[in-house]
């Protein structure tokens, strides 16, 4: 039996209320140690509250209960232990909590001190303190939800947006889950079929048609290919959309970097190459989020502090889903093109918007600048290599035509995201997809040459092999104990 787990569930620090989760088969009696309430925790009703002094746990405190049944309301025994404060007991009993074990939830005040006491004092009347998202765990091993919930509820705890938090929810209350399980369950019953053929196969029986095989074969494979292309939707919605701030030293990425975040973060200095390293923000747009990053001067340089910086900045380049790249107008329109064409060759897939800054110094009443952004028709177009409407004109120290600049992101954004196929893959589900994509694309090649259907059976039971590591129906340690240290504790 696995000991009784306690952890405060609710964040620590200054707070009105603490909720401290106790689990396991001795949770009722552990608590019943330290609660004087007018009903013991052990004989509630699963689902009810009661309301109570929770107390020192010595052997008074059992003595006094004793000797006192009667008298089991809020501290009135002279006899009765320290009181440290007074709470209330949520029961679940097992099977109907969260781990699946039976469960009491104390809620307490808040702060560092109360919550810490009541800890202490359930350790020493016989619980353990959980590990990181060792409630979670139990939950699993109890079979109360599948691996990909389990990784949901991550996912959901550290969401920085609100789409994130509502699929990740939606993942928790099933999701995709329902369907990879039909599919788990249909690979087995075809590979058992391909088998069963074998015993027949004197007879020259056919349990199922090739062409049916092949028809569950490209269905399971287009499912898998959709999920897996989330991947890069997931990142987003898990990690934020990654918009790089990009151009020569001083064309004004640090200003345009604060004027975007409405904050003073980046150092803004008339001295090229003042930004060393790479910082980054989150902005949420349209209810996505977006992560800007302000990158070092991209420059030749001997510096080697900079230099390090601008490694860094390139690396960053290749994460971007959207790349900003600023010149300053008022040493030209083409300035920089230089440098833009460089970094185009170097990531030809990226996105890029090309941002005219310092329009202020160049038109000074604004007029010829907004035009110029109400016009494609002027819009420059550095060689050819972004379209007009990808080019963007503005001021970021006046913060002029910034919503244009936002509009724009924006939009680059929500196109990323619309192919969400409502989940969120993490890299270990997505690579597990990958795996389960060859085996059946495997098992459709040997269909397809017309091997024996034991060999092909093989294939399709690998898949529905790897489809059960995906959800967690085989496991080992290492995996969930990758997985589970992600948690908090206390969750
Ligand atoms: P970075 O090296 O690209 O990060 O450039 P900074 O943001 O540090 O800006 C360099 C200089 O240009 C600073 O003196 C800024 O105040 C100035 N600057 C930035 N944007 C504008 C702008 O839109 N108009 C004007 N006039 N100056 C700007």
């Amino acid at each position: 039996m696995p000991q009784t787990i306690v952890a405060q569930a609710t964040a620590t620090g200054l707070s009105g209320l603490t909720v401290i989760r106790v689990s396991g088969d001795k949770a009722f009696e552990i608590v019943d140690k330290c609660f004087i309430g007018k009903q013991r925790v052990i004989d509630a009703k699963s689902h009810t509250i009661l309301y109570g002094n929770f107390v020192d746990y010595k052997e008074i405190a059992s003595q006094a209960r004793n000797d006192a049944t009667v008298n089991r309301h809020c501290g009135l025994d002279p006899q009765s232990p320290e009181i440290i404060d007074d709470v209330t007991v949520s029961i679940f009993k097992s099977p109907n909590s969260y781990t699946g074990e039976d469960t009491v939830e104390i809620g307490s005040h808040g702060g560092n001190v109360i919550p810490m006491k009541i800890i202490e004092t359930l350790i020493n009347a016989g619980c353990k303190h959980a590990e990181p998202g060792e409630f979670t765990r139990r939950a699993f091993i109890n079979k109360k939800i599948n691996l990909v919930q389990a990784e949901a509820v991550v996912d959901l705890i550290h969401s920085i947006s609100v789409p994130t938090a509502q699929t990740s929810a939606r993942q928790l209350r099933g999701g995709i889950t329902n369907e990879l399980e039909k599919l788990r369950q249909q690979l087995i019953n075809f590979a058992s079929m391909l088998e069963l053929e074998l015993d027949f196969a004197d007879e020259e029986i056919d349990l199922i048609s090739n062409k049916e095989l092949l028809l569950f074969l490209e269905n399971a494979i287009t499912l898998c290919k959709n999920l897996s292309n989330s991947f890069t939707v997931s990142n987003i919605l898990r990690d934020g959309f990654y918009v790089a701030i990009v151009g020569k030293p001083n064309a004004g990425k640090s200003t345009l970097f604060n004027s975007l975040l409405n904050k003073n973060r980046s150092i803004v200095s008339e001295i090229a190459g003042t930004t060393r390293d790479y910082i980054s923000e989150y902005l949420i747009l349209n209810d996505i989020p977006l992560k800007i990053i302000d990158t070092a001067g991209l420059r030749e340089t001997v510096d080697t502090v900079e230099i390090a910086g601008i490694k860094i900045a390139q690396e960053t380049l290749e994460e971007a889903n959207l790349i900003l790249f600023l010149n300053d107008i008022s040493l030209g329109e083409n300035f920089s093109d230089d440098l833009f064409l460089e970094i185009q060759n170097h990531y030809p897939n990226s996105d890029f918007l090309l941002v005219q800054n310092k329009c202020d110094l160049v038109y000074p009443d604004g007029i010829a600048g907004q035009a110029r952004n109400d016009s494609l028709m002027f819009r420059h177009t550095a060689l050819d290599a972004v379209s007009p409407e990808n080019t963007i004109y503005i001021s970021a120290k006046n913060q002029n035509d910034l919503e244009i600049l936002k509009n724009k992101i924006g939009e680059f954004a929500k196109k990323a995201t619309e192919n969400t196929n409502d989940i969120l893959l993490n890299e270990r589900q997505y690579f597990k997809l990958l795996e389960i994509e060859k085996s059946l694309l495997s098992a459709k090649t040997l269909l397809l040459e017309d091997t024996v259907s034991e060999i092909i059976s093989i294939e399709i039971r690998n898949a529905g092999r790897l489809l059960g590591e995906l959800t967690g129906e085989t496991w080992n340690e290492e995996v969930l104990n990758s997985i589970f240290s992600r948690f908090c504790i206390g969750k």
